[in-house]
């Protein structure tokens, strides 16, 4: 057990542990349970000792750095880092170096944290099981025959097998939230420039955030904290007030008003999804809160509209993925030209999801489509937006499943639009650009084996205290974030 990150910071500062102690015993357990999971692509073992050694020496010098010192946090292998390679799951990306840290990092490593190795993800950030990462599947770590959800699936499963405390991620639609469901862990989706994307490799970048994953909502808020703020590098963060999410944790929720919306209670949902979300109303009724029936008829219409707007964005993204300027380069066969080197480049370097990514943008951006697709699609995401803004009149919180059904096994989605439908009830935030959040609620049996569900929460733009106190109310009323892999099988 690593235990909480202020468990862990308080050893740290007391002299009682050192951040390359709790470095070392991330690393000893990653050599040790990792092999049948996969989720860490590298652990950047030098450079995270060099990090570890430099908090050592602030301590040392008496500097207090608060609730991270020491804290080694796993990092998902599409944020950059100047110590580890950045492989975004890709061959296309295979060697690629990063001259500089993203600005998540710099914070972290501000903080006192210990940012270190990679976590495997779905190529470039495409997927709902982590199965389209060119360097292997990564495997759930409450059933090795399933996955952990995707695209972040290695930063949930690792902080599920406690091989790490803590991890970031990124969320598009739904990458954050759906795996920390699928992993029984908690997964932050911040509000929209809340966190600097700077360092990030971009998916979709009106739709992309980067959170933390961590075991319970105290641990996410305070690795969200470090990372939060305005950014010179990126200029879509939000120079908001600077905010304590963990101050008001704790505070009861007794008149918050939690909206229910019917649309998430659907019949396609897995029966135990369903009772996961009665149980949740229940507890916060006797938690003093105040549920109200709403209606979100947008809710059905996100997934069509999320896969217009994000494989347009990613489509002119990745074109910097050409063989010369970035990436994998194929060299041109004799009596070929440039034209072959991008074509082999990109052919050989890019997975089949891009592939179809790529041209679904193309195809959505190109002239005599854009109006009828990605015009309509702008247009739809507005509509989104207004039918959150009108429901947030009427209640704080909205209270629902993660996804609609708990971890599928590794292989068993072919059809692309089955796989795409597992983010029907996270897409949306990411459209709306407000926040979200997946906490454990316990777990259904399958097969003979417990899998956890997830509950989401979700609150208007920068409105993460009162999600994060919201969330934390349900967990210390339920204690399903002590479930662990193995330990009630
Ligand atoms: N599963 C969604 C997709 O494939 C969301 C991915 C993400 O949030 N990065 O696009």
């Amino acid at each position: 057990m690593t235990g909480s990150l202020r468990t862990i910071s308080d050893r740290v500062r007391d002299g009682s542990s050192s951040a390359v102690a709790e470095l070392d015993r991330c690393l000893e357990r990653i050599a040790r349970d990792d092999g049948p999971i996969g989720s860490f692509q590298c652990t950047g073992a030098d450079a995270a000792r060099e990090r570890a050694e430099a908090v050592d020496r602030r301590i040392a010098a008496g500097e207090d750095m608060g609730p991270l010192a020491g804290v080694p946090i796993a990092i998902k292998d599409n944020i950059v880092s100047r110590g580890e390679p950045t492989t975004c799951g890709s061959r296309m990306l295979e060697d690629f170096h990063s001259p500089y840290d993203a600005t998540v990092i710099t914070k972290l490593i501000e903080a006192g944290a210990v940012p270190f190795g990679k976590t495997r993800c779905d190529e470039f950030a495409m997927g709902s099981g982590t199965e389209y990462c060119a360097f292997g599947p990564v495997h759930n770590p409450w059933d090795l025959d399933r996955v952990p959800g995707g695209s972040s699936g290695g930063s949930a499963a690792a902080v599920a097998a406690e091989l790490c405390p803590a991890s970031l991620g990124s969320d598009t639609g739904g990458s954050i939230r759906q795996p920390a469901s699928l992993c029984g862990v908690v997964g932050i989706k911040p509000t929209y420039g809340r966190v600097s994307r700077y360092g990030l490799v971009s998916f979709g970048p009106s739709l992309d955030q980067i959170g933390p994953f961590a075991r319970s909502v105290e641990d996410a808020a305070l690795v969200l904290q470090a990372i939060a703020g305005e950014d010179i590098h990126d200029s879509t963060t939000i120079d908001s007030p600077a905010e304590d999410f963990t101050t008001s944790l704790h505070e009861p929720i007794e008149g918050l008003r939690i909206g229910l919306p019917s649309e998430y209670l659907d019949a396609h949902n897995d029966d135990a999804v369903n009772a996961m979300v009665h149980a949740a109303v229940e507890t916060y009724r006797g938690l003093g809160a105040e549920i109200v029936d709403v209606t979100l008829p947008l809710t059905d219409v996100g997934i069509a509209t999320y896969y217009v707007i994000g494989p347009a964005e990613a489509s002119s993204n990745l074109a910097r993925f050409d063989g010369i300027r970035y990436g994998r380069r194929v060299e041109p066969a004799a009596g070929e030209g440039l034209f072959e080197l991008y074509a082999r480049s990109r052919g050989e370097g890019f997975g089949p999801e891009v592939r179809r990514r790529i041209m679904l943008g193309t195809y959505v951006l190109s002239a005599g489509y854009y109006d009828a697709y990605y015009k309509r699609a702008l247009q739809v995401r507005r509509l989104i937006r207004r039918e959150f803004e009108d429901v947030f009149r009427r209640c704080d919180v909205l209270l629902g499943p993660t996804t609609p059904a708990p971890a599928f096994r590794i292989g068993s989605i072919s059809d692309p639009l089955a796989m795409y439908l597992c983010d029907r009830y996270t897409v949306n935030a990411n459209i709306a650009g407000i926040c979200g959040i997946s906490i454990p609620a316990g777990c259904t049996e399958v097969d003979g084996k417990p899998l956890p569900l997830g509950l989401q929460l979700q609150a208007p733009a920068l409105g993460e205290s009162t999600l994060l106190r919201a969330a934390r109310m349900y967990e210390a009323a339920t204690n399903h974030h002590e479930a662990r892999p193995g330990s009630n099988a």
